[in-house]
């Protein structure tokens, strides 16, 4: 049976709405989040009678799920040791899918009739069309830079939208009044998180062990928050602790060069992810002020590393990713940036690039340098001198 256990004095509490981290520890005076802990072994790990995310039930928290069809998404070979998990092949173009399939199923087993999120984009229209899937009222507090085609989706979702603003106390005041889910991605260092989303994400290290035969020794993840690359994390983590592999991959966090807060961290021997005061970056899926303390200490005890790229390369990769058929957006693209300029090969070694999210949502990079096509001409003499 899962369980919520606190991750500094190791309590354990029953499955519940608890976001506001550990009772015990906040009893003296301390800050310390939950994690679902799983005390036996899964017995049908994949259940071969349902697909995508819920082959994994046996170690998710949920009874059921609130399903758009999310997970099963495709590992191809980029070249020989490199593979991408294409995650904009998700319901809503995006990985948040499978951190949103998971929390709204809990909202729903825990009978709260509302969710709540705060999102540059993608985890925002995630939350919206898993909430609509439910029947539940969503909020979505979105980033003001976000390109307006996102509010626009979130809203056709059925989600209240509002742009900027200080939505983080806003958000934990409207979750205290007991009747909202907190579908949202956050540092749980603050005292306040939602431990099941991490569920989803880590879903994506059991399909690549499903879909490679085998654990790859480097995972190269886009790193904001953080949430996803600890979930993948936990996810290896526990393929380990349950005996169903031997070793567990080297989590690489990406990070564009404006909004470093693990890099930063690595550098200075800190113990908590640096803040970035005016986070700067075309990659504003990854753009936070805030980095996640689980995120460091993934990075940490799977001896990897955080690593990052400039905006040119971020753009160029952008392109390069593209011209190979997967057009994804430039936090998404930043682990091809990084690892496009190394051989996995020379290593002896395989690696997977998280590809998180689709371009389509991001119009304004899509159509930028953009020359309309010609047109077409008359007849075919002309129209074969321009093929
Ligand atoms: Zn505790």
């Amino acid at each position: 049976m899962p369980e919520l256990r606190c991750r500094i004095c190791a309590a354990a509490y029953p499955i519940g709405p608890l976001f506001f981290g550990c009772p015990a520890c906040a009893a003296q005076g301390r800050k310390a989040a939950l994690e679902v802990h799983y005390t036996q072994p899964p017995a049908k790990f994949p259940d071969p009678t349902k697909t995508g995310i819920w082959q994994w039930l046996d170690l998710l928290p949920c009874t059921d799920g609130v399903s758009l069809g999310e997970g099963g998404t495709p590992l191809t070979l980029l070249r020989p040791g490199l593979y991408i998990k294409n995650e904009s092949c998700n319901p809503t173009w995006s990985y948040k899918d499978r951190a949103a399939a998971v929390s709204i199923s809990m909202a729903r087993q825990f009978k709260l009739p509302a969710t709540v999120a705060i999102s540059t984009g993608n985890l925002g229209n995630a939350v919206a069309a898993y909430s609509a899937a439910a029947e539940m009222r969503c909020t979505i507090f979105c980033n003001p830079d976000a390109p307006e085609l996102q509010p626009a989706l979130m809203q056709l979702y059925g989600a209240r939208v509002f742009r900027g603003g200080n939505a983080n106390a806003l958000v934990r005041q409207y979750v205290e009044r007991g009747t909202v889910f907190p579908a949202t991605i956050c540092c749980p260092l603050g005292g306040f998180a939602n431990p099941y989303a991490i569920e989803g994400f880590k879903t994506i290290a059991f399909e690549i062990w499903q879909q490679l035969g085998r654990v790859p020794d480097r995972v190269f993840a886009p790193a904001g928050s953080g949430d996803g690359l600890y979930g993948i994390w936990k996810g290896f983590r526990e393929l380990r602790d349950f005996g169903l592999t031997d070793t567990v991959p080297r989590m690489i966090a990406c990070q564009a060069e404006g909004a470093a807060c693990y890099a930063k961290a690595l550098a200075t021997n800190a113990s908590a992810p640096v803040p970035i005061r005016r986070p700067r970056t075309v990659a504003l899926s990854i753009a936070e002020e805030y980095g996640g303390y689980p995120a460091l200490t993934a990075i940490r005890d799977s001896d990897g590393d955080a690593v990052t790229t400039d905006e040119e390369q971020i753009l160029w990769a952008m392109g390069a990713l593209a011209a190979k058929g997967i057009a994804l957006e430039p936090a998404s693209v930043t682990p091809f940036a990084i690892a496009s300029a190394l051989d996995p090969q020379q290593q002896d070694e395989t690696w997977v690039l998280i590809g998180t999210g689709s371009l389509a949502k991001w119009p304004p990079l899509v159509t930028q340098g953009f020359a309309l096509p010609n047109a077409l001409p008359p007849d075919f003499d002309n129209l074969d001198q321009l093929m």
